[in-house]
This record gives structure tokens, sequence and C-alpha cells, in this order.
């Protein structure tokens, strides 16, 4: 909830037009796209000067989200992305709560003028903002987005684009709607968007009907060849080098969903996916119950996430990386196998 000083505020000074910057994680997922993109349209209603600026590029099955052309990639377009951090009132941050996720462009964030508002439902804050709207039990972001535009009053600008938006968001990161993060309310939330306009048939088609026939093929590569299975730990992981990328062509979004694999195996409670990024070695940790991923990643690989979905790095080599993960697994196996 917004506190009632804040409400006040926003809605003062959202009433008239002014310049806005809306801002994500590096790497940005469907959440990260459809709360920037969504909050951009919702915005940009009100006739605001908005730009949405990504501290990278992101997947291509996101290209299609409505307002993605207007995106600038800082990595791209560095001074143009610094003049609107600078010049802007308003800075919102989405989906993310360190301004380390934002690479370089946490810098400029950090020393702009404008007044940063977060929102976000990852664990460990580290406080940059001037007004938190953050709720760690939230499905996704754009599930808070809704609420902050509800709690402003302004549900009538809920407009197709901006319906359709959000649903992106929620429905990548419940998994569909399978995580344990999909609550009552998230189903009330997505049943108004979809009043609002959301189409869910075409939202599904274009996220995950739309592979290139070799990503299927390197998905069966990756777990007739590249899946470890441990049942002594109660763990799987599917471990990729940059070769394999390179034999079958892979791209970064073209790896996304190969994390939830090894937690299909039954019985399975930790699951690991490795992949050989070149420059770094991305992990990808998922888990059941009360093991806490996020302080996996934390502790052993300079990340951090939700408490059974989180993600990391390790500036090792592959090989390396996989057995400081394997050593892990005895310090933690009371609770694997409990
Ligand atoms: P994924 O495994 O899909 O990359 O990320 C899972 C979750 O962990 C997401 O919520 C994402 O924001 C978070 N996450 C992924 N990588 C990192 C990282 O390097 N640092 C932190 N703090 N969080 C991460
Ligand atoms: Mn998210």
């Amino acid at each position: 909830m917004l506190e009632k000083k804040n409400l006040e505020l926003l809605r003062a000074r959202l009433d008239t037009p002014c310049k806005i910057v809306i801002t994500t994680h590096h790497k940005p997922d469907g959440d990260a796209m459809g709360s920037t993109l969504g909050l951009y349209h919702f915005l940009k209603s009100f006739g605001h000067d908005v730009v949405v600026i990504t501290p990278t590029d992101y997947p291509s099955f996101l290209h299609w989200l409505p307002g993605n052309d207007l995106v600038v990639d800082f990595e791209k377009l560095p001074t143009v992305s610094i003049k609107h951090v600078n010049e802007a009132d308003f800075i919102f941050c989405l989906d993310f709560n360190a301004l380390s996720r934002i690479n370089e462009l946490g810098e400029h964030v950090a020393q702009a003028k404008g007044l940063k508002i977060k929102i976000d439902h990852h664990l460990l804050p580290d406080g940059f903002e001037d007004i938190n709207y953050s709720n760690i039990k939230a499905s996704s972001t754009c599930e808070l987005i809704y609420d902050f535009i509800l709690e402003l009053g302004s549900s009538d600008h809920i407009t197709p684009d901006v319906a359709n938006c959000l649903y992106v968001g929620i429905m990548t990161d419940t998994g569909s709607f399978k995580f344990d993060c999909t609550t009552p309310h998230t189903h009330e939330v997505v049943a108004n968007l979809i009043r609002k306009g959301a189409n869910s048939y075409q939202i599904y088609d274009q996220l995950f009907n739309q592979h290139q026939f070799r990503r299927l093929q390197f998905v069966g590569f990756c777990l007739s060849n590249r899946f470890h299975y441990l049942p002594e730990y109660n763990t799987a992981y599917i471990a990729i080098t940059a070769q394999d990328l390179k034999d079958f062509g892979i791209s970064t979004g073209d790896t996304e969903g190969l994390e939830s694999y090894p937690l299909t195996v039954k019985g399975i409670r930790l699951g690991a996916l490795i992949i050989d990024r070149t420059k770094l070695v991305k992990l990808s940790l998922r888990s059941k119950g009360d093991i806490a991923v996020n302080e996996i990643c934390r502790d052993y690989f300079n990340g951090g996430g939700h408490k059974n979905a989180s993600g990391g790095s390790s500036t090792k080599t592959l090989d390396e990386t996989v057995q400081d993960f394997l050593a892990i697994l005895p310090k933690i196996k009371h609770l694997l196998n409990s």
C-alpha cells in the first residue's frame, strides 16, 4: 500500500504532464518488459513524456509487445539514455531492488534529481529509492503495477495495451499460473485484465509457440546429453557449454524455460541450469519448499532473487562453477532430503 502522503504526492504531481523514465533490470524478462511497457502505456494516457530505458537488450520473444520499438537500450544509446535519466522528474524502477541490477545505468540513476519510485517483488532490497511500492508476496511486478494503478484510482486508464503488457509479466513470472506465488488475487487481477482487453490466448501463443525448430532440437540435446541427475541429493542440473550454444545457434532467449526441467523429475527439490555465456557463467536455480535458492545465489554466486527461483553468476570456468555448485549439496543435504 502507498502511504497516504505518497499517494497524494503522486496524484498531484502526475496530474500535470512531466518527464518520466521507466527502467528495469539487465537482460529483462517477461515481467520486466511487461511491467515497464504496461506502465509506459498507462502514463502516456495522461499525456506525460515517458521513456523506457533497458540496461541491455532482451529476448526476441518479447519484441511483439506494444511499445517495443520505442524502448531505448542503454548499451546501444548511452548518451541519449543518460540525458533522459538526468532530465526526468520521475524515475520508475521496476522488477529489481538493487542498482547493481541495472549495470552502469545505476550510477546515473543514483545521481539523478528525479523522484525514484521502486515497484518490485524481490527479497533483500538495498533502499536506493524515494518511494517504495514492494511486496515480496506478489506474483510479479506486473501484478503490483495493476495494484498501483488501482490505488491511484485510475483503473479507467487500463487500455488493451496496458492490459496485454501486464498480463505477459503475470503469465511468465507465475509459470503460466503454476508456481506457488499464484494467489487468488493474481487470478482476480488477470480476470480484470482480460475484461480490459488482454488477449490471453494470443499472449500465450506469442510467448511460447514461436520457437525455431533448432531450439527444440537443442532442448532435446540438453535433456539427452547435458542433464545430470543426483538422486542422493534430490537435485538435478543442466550444464551447457559455450560450444553447445554455438553449435545450435542459440541466442539468450532460446534457453528460457530450460531451468524448469530439473524440477519436473519426481523427487527433485533443487534444480539448476548452468550456462557458459563466455564472459560469465550464468546460473538459474529453482527449488521446492524450504530450500532458499536466493540465499545460495547470494552466498556463492553473487546473485539473488526469490526463495524458489533465483539467479547468479560466476567468473570461473563452467567446470569449476559446476564443482562449486556440487560442493554446496553436502552442506544442505539435510534440507534436500527432509
Ligand atoms: P533467472 O534464473 O530466470 O535468471 O532469474 C530468476 C530470478 O532471480 C529472477 O527474479 C531474477 O530477477 C533473479 N536473478 C537472476 N539473476 C540474478 C542476479 O545475478 N542477481 C540478482 N540479485 N538476482 C538475480
Ligand atoms: Mn519479476
